[in-house]
């Protein structure tokens, strides 16, 4: 690691969310874990794993290749594509056993047949206005063709919650309302129902009612609510700590611009510290001259423009600033110990190690929450998470 910038994700906090949720379940509820987008950006692979270690039974993926992906690394658990899928790219999805979501009425195409059979999870549009049959009428047909084909099974049926974690979530309600309706129809015409689901994190939380055979828990496996507007009574630990050293620290004088535009011009002497994060690491441009790091425990704002992959911030009012402090963009602040000397007087291979070892040893407690980073930038959790480029080195702490 020799650019210094670098993520911690806290398999620990994982395990803890998830066991969490699990708690407010019933025995026989299924809990999904969302991993899509690369396990919000955490790593899908290693989320996985820690979640189904923790009482997870599923997992909810975008794509075929983000199931495909799990699936060759040897995870065995029963995975829902979550959008939709053609006939012939379902074809894969068979082979590898991976379930996928019927938002289209595949009796028009020509459909392949499933060797071994293609389990399907019906999606109901009850107000979401994304995918899904909106009907009784529209999903009759569905249901008779899939009972047609002896190469497909109907392993599911769902829909979305859109307002769950809204203040007023009168929506959500209507939208029960609808799939319950469906959910009936179904039944009055005989057919015994597969298994139902509809709560996201945030409807998990709301009303137990909307539970149902299983549960899709995304943002909460990471430790953030669903919005602010909601009460969490779960306690959630972070999962993501994002880091960085200072590269230089130089005083700049009065009238003095910082970065492309110059969108900061001092109006004091200000001792500027540049550290090596920007946006293509997945730390938004929309935090420039707005969001503060934290290093040696105390509040340095952003100045200035953040570029592709620096940014600077004022250290004016800290005292003992250097190249190789550490800084933490979000998540728990660093630990007092992180200094790049110190990692650079290790050998290159114990740098992990060491990482690992004096967070799990640490025990601050003081956080730059991902969350409020996300509002100051004009997002929320979930983008800021997913934003966390690939060029970042994620560090797995374990247990
Ligand atoms: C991502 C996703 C979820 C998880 O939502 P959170 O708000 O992150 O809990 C649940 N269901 C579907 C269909 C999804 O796409």
């Amino acid at each position: 690691m020799y650019r210094g910038t670098f993520a911690i994700v806290d398999e620990r906090a994982i395990r803890h969310n998830v066991a969490a949720f699990k708690q407010k379940l019933s025995d026989s509820t299924r809990l999904l874990i969302a991993v899509k987008a690369n396990g919000y950006g955490h790593g899908a692979v290693e989320v996985a794993q820690a979640a189904l270690g923790a009482g997870a039974t599923d997992l909810g993926v975008a794509s075929i290749e983000e199931a495909l992906q799990l699936r060759r690394a040897g995870i065995a658990a029963p995975i829902l594509v979550l959008g939709v899928v053609s006939p012939t790219a379902a074809r894969t999805a068979a082979k590898w056993q991976i379930a996928v979501t019927l938002g289209d009425d595949w009796s028009e195409y020509s459909v392949p047949q499933f060797e071994p059979p293609l389990h399907v999870h019906i999606k109901i549009d009850t107000g979401m206005s994304r995918l899904g049959f909106k009907t009784l009428d529209e999903v009759l047909p569905v249901v008779r063709w899939i009972n047609s084909r002896p190469d497909v099974v109907w392993s599911g049926i769902f829909t979305h919650l859109a307002t769950a974690d809204a203040a007023d979530y009168s929506r959500t309600k209507v939208q029960i309302a609808r799939f319950e309706q469906i959910l009936a129809g179904l039944k009055a015409q005989g057919f015994v129902l597969p298994l139902v689901h509809a709560a996201n994190s945030a409807g998990i939380l709301r009303d137990p009612n909307w539970h149902y055979d299983m549960v899709r828990l995304g943002i909460s496996t990471y430790g953030c609510p669903p919005s602010r507007e909601m009460d969490v009574p779960v306690s959630l630990w972070p999962t993501l700590h994002l880091y960085s050293f200072i590269t230089r620290v130089a005083t700049i004088d009065r009238g003095e611009g910082v970065s492309y535009g110059a969108s900061f011009v001092a109006d004091r002497p200000t001792k500027v510290a540049t550290v090596p994060v920007g946006y293509a690491d997945g730390y938004p441009r929309a935090l420039s001259n707005r969001a503060h790091v934290v290093i040696h425990g105390q509040k340095a704002r952003v100045i200035g423009k953040v570029c592709m992959d620096q940014l600077m911030v004022d250290v004016t009012e800290i005292d003992d600033v250097h190249p190789g402090d550490c800084v933490t963009l979000y998540g728990r602040y660093a630990p007092e110990g992180w200094r790049q000397s110190v990692m650079e007087s290790l050998p290159e291979s114990e740098h992990k190690d060491w990482l690992i070892r004096t967070f799990r040893n640490y025990s601050g407690k003081n956080l730059l929450p991902l969350d409020d980073v996300a509002k100051i930038g004009h997002t929320i959790s979930y983008e800021l998470m997913c934003a966390l480029s690939l060029r970042v080195p994620r560090i797995y702490v374990k247990n």
